[in-house]
């Protein structure tokens, strides 16, 4: 093992995007510690697991965690569809985020394991700040004392918390909103090669999906606002009214394998990501910073895109905020296109549906993934202006 070096690094979060920013740091022989609250990595689930193959440039797919390859997807507005060729992969999020850990950990990096990060305190002499971390097995309160904390801690972030209650004191404090997303692993009758996306009223403000990992089993989920839960439908009303929906579409549904519940930040493009507080450095990244596509609600890519560029940052001392500049561009424009696909009634989807299903721009769509949604988009509306006025005009 190579010799640990300064600075001294504790990662709060062993989901896919502190273990990635882990194993990039502890390979650079930098001293890496994560800090897990659960006891076991990769539980509980709370995603479907369907990336681009822009995942490629950043993870090996290997056959362990790989549950499905997609090659289309089939867009439902209420009363028409349109069906695109692309090359997706449905991974197995339990088995994917211990192969990120056992990475970070073959490089050096040390994981705790039930260890939750609660803040920190001041000593009363010296006004040096030290973490406070609990060893949930014993109840002990551990105090460590690292010169970098990176906030990889998912939705609730308390590292994310800390940055923000110090910009509270400058008046750039900030609010996250949630989409909640309710998901069923289900037994039935699927086409294995083909996931399906649900737009319009059937779930308003987001979208329904059916993700097959097989011929027999898929991934079904909704996702809804949060602030916006109690003026609507519950998640579970309108997953049970999406159920029914696809079963009327004829597919067989025997019986829900199990049940997951989480939430989705919406990306915040004001959000502080860096603070220097009493001499220590908080950095948040992944869904802790928001870094989510808001458009599909997918976290992975973004967040391990940033994940890199946090750690070449902290390698390199360079800015990870202005390092991160092209990201931020890309959640934006997601960002837009959500605030306008949410000002659309059914009729305006079905519009949408049937502007897209044109030759030229099925093959630009085909053509180019999401997670270069700037790149997309510029090609869309220069090949179909009619697009640009539609959204302006809801707009
Ligand atoms: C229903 C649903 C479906 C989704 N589907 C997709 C999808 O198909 N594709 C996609 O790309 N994305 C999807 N996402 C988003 C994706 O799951 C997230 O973007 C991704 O998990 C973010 O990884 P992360 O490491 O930032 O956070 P997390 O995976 O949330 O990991 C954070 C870790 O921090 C730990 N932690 C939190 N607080 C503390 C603390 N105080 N002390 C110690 N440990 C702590 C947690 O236990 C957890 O292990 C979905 C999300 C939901 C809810």
């Amino acid at each position: 093992m190579n010799e640990r070096k300064e600075p001294e690094i504790a990662i709060i979060g062993a989901g896919p995007i502190g273990c990635y920013t882990a194993q990039i740091l502890a390979k650079e022989g930098l001293r890496t510690e994560i800090f897990e609250e659960h006891a076991e990595i990769g539980q509980p689930i709370a995603c479907t697991g369907i990336v681009t193959k822009a995942i490629k440039e950043l993870v090996d797919i290997r056959p362990e965690f790989l549950v499905n390859k997609l090659n289309s997807a089939e867009i439902f507005s209420q009363n028409t569809s349109i069906k695109l060729r692309l090359d997706e992969y449905v991974i197995d999020r339990y088995k994917f985020d211990n192969h990120l850990a056992d990475l970070a950990k073959d490089n050096g990096a040390i994981l705790w394991r039930k260890h939750k990060f609660l803040g920190f305190h001041e000593k009363e002499h010296n006004q040096q700040q030290q973490i406070l971390v609990k060893d949930l097995e014993s109840k002990k309160i551990i105090q460590k004392n690292p010169n970098i904390i990176i906030g990889a801690d998912g939705p609730n972030s308390k590292v994310a918390e800390i940055i923000n209650n110090n910009n509270n004191k400058n008046n750039l404090k900030t609010k996250t909103q949630f989409w909640i997303g309710k998901q069923g692993v289900f037994q039935g009758d699927f086409e294995k090669d083909c996931f399906q996306v649900h737009l319009g009223n059937i779930c308003p403000g987001f979208f329904g999906w059916v993700v097959p990992e097989n011929e027999t089993t898929a991934r079904i989920g909704i996702a809804i606002e949060g602030n916006k839960e109690k003026d609507r439908n519950s998640p579970i009303q309108i997953f049970d009214n999406f159920l029914r929906k696809i079963k009327k579409q004829g597919h067989e549904i025997e019986k829900e394998i199990c049940s997951q519940a989480g939430l989705i930040p919406m990306f915040e493009p004001n959000k502080k990501l860096f603070e220097k507080i009493n001499g220590r450095q908080y950095y948040i990244v992944g869904d802790a910073a928001t870094q989510v596509k808001a458009t599909t609600g997918g976290g992975l890519v973004p967040g391990l895109n940033c994940a890199k560029k946090l750690a070449n940052s902290i390698i390199n001392k360079t800015d990870y905020e202005k390092e991160i500049n092209q990201e931020n561009k890309e959640l934006k424009m997601h960002l837009m296109l959500r605030k306008t696909l949410n000002k659309f009634s059914d009729k305006n989807f079905d519009e949408l549906i049937k502007l897209l299903d044109q030759k030229r721009i099925k093959k630009i769509l085909e053509n180019n993934n999401r997670d270069s949604g700037i790149k997309l988009i510029t090609k869309l509306a220069f090949s179909e202006p009619r697009l640009c006025r539609y959204g302006l005009k809801l707009l």
